[in-house]
């Protein structure tokens, strides 16, 4: 696992992430939406100029996702689990081991700055686990910008590989 700086720091990316953000959204493939904002009971709302069909996060149903991402298969049950990892790795996978059962674990880099051994412990996981970044911050990435987005999703993906 990498040493990385805590608390994050967004200034703080790798040249090879910012020049890959650049590539995509002159590529076309970052859309340009007039970032949205939140009230004081945190709920974001997007301007009126926004298509809202190309918006995608949980609260606005958007996304164009290929059902193969989204759907699990017939006759398979599919379990997430949300905000990764804690001090309950240990005994969730001892579970899963004696079950022989996979899950898929949204797992957040800060987190794992606190849990490291539960980290490591889901990892090598026996039969194997699912695992994926569900951000640094776990804050709300609708507000972020795109670059604060690379620097939040990329020390994530960081600490897990
Ligand atoms: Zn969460």
């Amino acid at each position: 696992m990498a040493s990385l700086p805590f608390p994050l720091a967004f200034s703080e990316v790798p040249q090879a992430w910012t020049d890959k953000y650049k590539e995509a959204k002159s590529a076309g493939l970052i859309p340009n939406i007039e970032p949205p904002k939140a009230n004081s009971a945190g709920v974001v709302t997007y301007g009126a100029n926004v298509k809202m069909s190309e918006v995608c996060n949980w609260e606005v149903d958007g996304c164009q996702l290929d059902s193969s991402i989204s759907m699990a298969p017939d006759g398979v049950l599919a379990i997430g689990l949300d905000d990764g990892a804690t001090a309950a790795v240990d005994g969730l996978t001892k579970m899963l081991t004696e079950q022989n059962v996979t899950l898929s674990h949204f797992v957040i880099g800060s987190a794992i700055v606190n849990f490291p051994s539960a980290m490591t412990t889901l990892a090598q996981a026996k039969p194997a686990q699912h695992i994926a970044c569900h951000s640094w911050s776990h804050l709300q990435l609708p507000l972020f910008t795109d670059e604060e987005l690379v620097a939040d999703l990329g020390w994530c993906q960081q600490i897990v590989s």
